[in-house]
């Protein structure tokens, strides 16, 4: 058993529907006891210091504690190619991310990008992610047996692709069907392992492999679907051809029995109401993108309407390498600016709520992860608000004592944060 004392920020409730004094649980001198990786006991150093006066305390002093990020989408092959200049999303997969990922046929070569990835998430405060892979079925393997090394809760899955690619990252579907099954009896509750069924989009799959993509979801209804929806206007327009059937692009995937829980959908920019309407019912979960929505200009996400009108689960993603960083914090920071777009405005609770407990819900996973609760994986990330000398200047006075404090320091730790707020990450208790 041991036990960290700091001051400690998570949430107990949905701040876009009660409250937000309501959803916050902040306690500015709290003790998290852990034991056997798993969250024994919380809450404020005082009441807790006697029970456990035998165990080890760890102090974080001066700084915020919160349970780790989540960010439930983003590509670990594309980490070398962030950055990649000048085009929107068809050219830009064309021109950069293809040849990019066509390298992971080579299984040491993906452990290496792999491991370095993972490394990048932890450097990032982040702790659990979904992520795409390749065609590869080596490439999946190298991300899960490096997340196990870490012993990260990682959810992952085998890129499907048929057509509409070059000829290297295109698979036979019955293939590909055959590799997946083999990939989710072997990964999918192994450790902290989880298997998602990774669609690349509609425009790469044909009816054959969806419809194989909706077989596997049938005979293992708890694994993940990981696509990407409705993110580019030529994206769309060539859906549409290519699915003369279907009613809009949402239909595509209903049609093969790919939306419903554990469902992940990137992006869904250009949806209508109709299709929000279904998502929710569904209880499918959006992965909002914003530092890659506006990096290829794909257009800006309404976060209002799909969360507070529709009640549809919203997560957090940086989608690298669209996407421009591994930092949730910097990922929040262009959640804010897209959000100031539209005349709305994403307070710094909602902002973190996203990227934990709200994210640890989009993607049923709030048992295990997202707060402090009694039984839950220790998985947390220890905030420096005070990190850089323009930090320390706009977060002047120590913790702070209520939560009108705690907000404009959060929120200025959002803008201004980045790797450098990061002091620690903890997985299952243990400093990374
Ligand atoms: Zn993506």
């Amino acid at each position: 058993m041991k036990a960290i004392r700091a001051a400690f920020l998570d949430f107990v409730g949905d701040p876009f529907f009660v409250p937000e004094s309501e959803s916050v649980r902040y306690i500015p001198d709290g003790l998290l006891v852990i034991d056997q990786g798993k969250v024994k006991d919380f809450g404020t150093f005082e009441t807790l210091q006697e029970k456990y006066a035998g165990v080890a305390i760890a102090s974080h002093e001066g700084k915020l504690i919160l349970p780790g990020f989540i960010d439930i989408h983003v590509h670990y092959p594309q980490a070398e190619m962030i950055a990649a200049y000048g085009e929107q999303l068809l050219a830009w997969l064309n021109k950069y991310t293809f040849p990019t990922e066509k390298k992971f046929h080579d299984k040491d070569y993906a452990r290496q990008i792999a491991s370095f990835f993972l490394d990048e998430l932890l450097r990032n405060g982040t702790t659990t992610a979904v992520v795409l892979t390749t065609i590869f079925p080596s490439s999946v393997d190298a991300l899960f047996e490096e997340a196990q090394r870490r012993n990260m809760r990682i959810v992952a899955g085998q890129m499907l692709m048929t057509r509409n690619a070059p000829d290297f990252l295109i698979n036979d579907a019955q293939t590909a069907y055959t590799q997946t099954r083999e990939q989710i009896q072997k990964w999918h509750g192994n450790g902290r392992s989880l298997y998602a069924i990774t669609p690349r989009f509609a425009i790469t799959s044909t009816d054959e492999e969806l419809t194989l993509a909706g077989k596997l979801k049938a005979e293992f209804p708890d694994v993940y679907v990981h696509t990407h929806l409705s993110e580019n206007p030529q994206e769309i327009e060539f859906t549409a051809k290519l699915f003369p059937n279907s009613t809009d692009y949402l239909n595509v995937y209903e049609q093969f029995g790919l939306v419903g829980d554990r469902s992940i959908f990137a992006h869904c920019i250009h949806l209508d109401e109709s299709a929000f309407e279904r998502l929710s019912k569904a209880g499918a979960a959006i992965a909002f993108c914003p530092t890659s929505n506006l990096f290829l200009g794909s257009g800006l996400f309404k976060l209002g309407k799909a969360k507070s009108d529709y009640g549809i689960k919203v997560g957090l993603a940086t989608d690298v390498g669209a996407g421009t960083s591994f930092s949730m914090l910097q990922t929040m920071s262009d959640g804010y600016k897209v959000a100031q777009l539209q005349a709305e405005s994403l307070s710094p609770f909602k902002a973190f709520y996203l990227a934990t407990l709200g994210a640890a819900q989009a993607i049923y996973l709030e048992d295990k992860l997202g707060s402090f609760d009694i039984g839950k994986e220790a998985d947390f990330v220890v905030l420096d608000m005070q990190a850089t000398p323009l930090m320390a200047l706009r977060n002047r006075g120590g913790i702070p004592q209520d939560l009108e404090t705690l907000a404009e320091q959060i929120f200025a730790t959002m803008i201004l944060g980045d790797d450098r707020a990061i002091a620690a990450t903890y997985i299952a208790g243990e400093c990374m």
